[in-house]
């Protein structure tokens, strides 16, 4: 699946702006700054296909990325101290439609840092996602900063909060962009998705 190249289909603002639900669809979510769009570039060997910018105002589309035969989506970051209310709340519409409302979606990426494990805003998605009934698996980015005590004591407190989620896999993916670490692990858990 990632032998190919992800090209950028088209960013999003509202419901009737999604490409036709006929393929299978994965999204990754996660608060502002978490690294998912270092995460993305690095899973697809593109340096630049995900914008890392945490820019408000350029960071609140869906984009839709075209992984023959899947979409990968990126969500807006969210939890962003400096966005405006008006924006939020649109995000958060925009978001809530989007999940309980794309029949194609097979699972969410939920991208957790792992220097600062689940915070409360991480919670309202999830719970968002349990309503949903979207399956969600956690991916822990930024594992090369935490001393290995640290990750260890994140990776815990995360295996706890989780277990409450029924909408949640048990199965936690610990990665870093900057080390390449666990890039496998997750391209290889998408593409078996594909081919089930
Ligand atoms: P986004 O807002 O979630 O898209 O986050 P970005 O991808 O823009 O990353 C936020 C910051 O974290 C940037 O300065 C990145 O260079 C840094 N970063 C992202 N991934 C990693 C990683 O795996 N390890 C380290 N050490 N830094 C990272």
């Amino acid at each position: 699946l990632f032998a190919q190249r992800a090209e950028f289909l088209k960013g999003v603002v509202a419901m009737d702006g999604l490409p036709p639900g006929d393929r299978l669809e994965i999204c990754f979510a996660g608060r502002s700054n978490v690294g998912k769009s270092t995460l993305i570039n690095a899973l697809t060997g593109r340096k630049a296909l995900a914008r890392a910018s945490n820019t408000p105002g350029r960071t609140q589309e869906i984009n839709y990325f075209t992984l023959d035969p899947i979409y990968l989506v990126d969500l807006p970051g969210y939890g962003f101290a400096k966005a405006p209310v008006a924006v939020v709340a649109k995000w958060q519409a925009l978001l809530k439609q989007y999940l309980a409302g794309r029949a194609n979606l097979r699972r969410a990426f939920l991208l957790i840092d792992g220097r600062h494990g689940i915070k409360d805003v991480d919670e309202e998605i999830m719970a968002l996602l349990g309503t949903a009934a979207v399956p969600f698996q956690v991916v822990l980015t930024k594992t090369d900063k935490p001393k290995p005590a640290d990750l260890e004591a994140a990776l815990a407190a995360t295996r706890r909060k989780l277990a409450k989620y029924a909408a949640a896999y048990p199965e936690l993916i610990l990665t870093s962009s900057e080390t390449g670490a666990g890039l496998d692990t997750l391209r290889a858990t998408i593409a078996a998705m594909v081919s089930d």
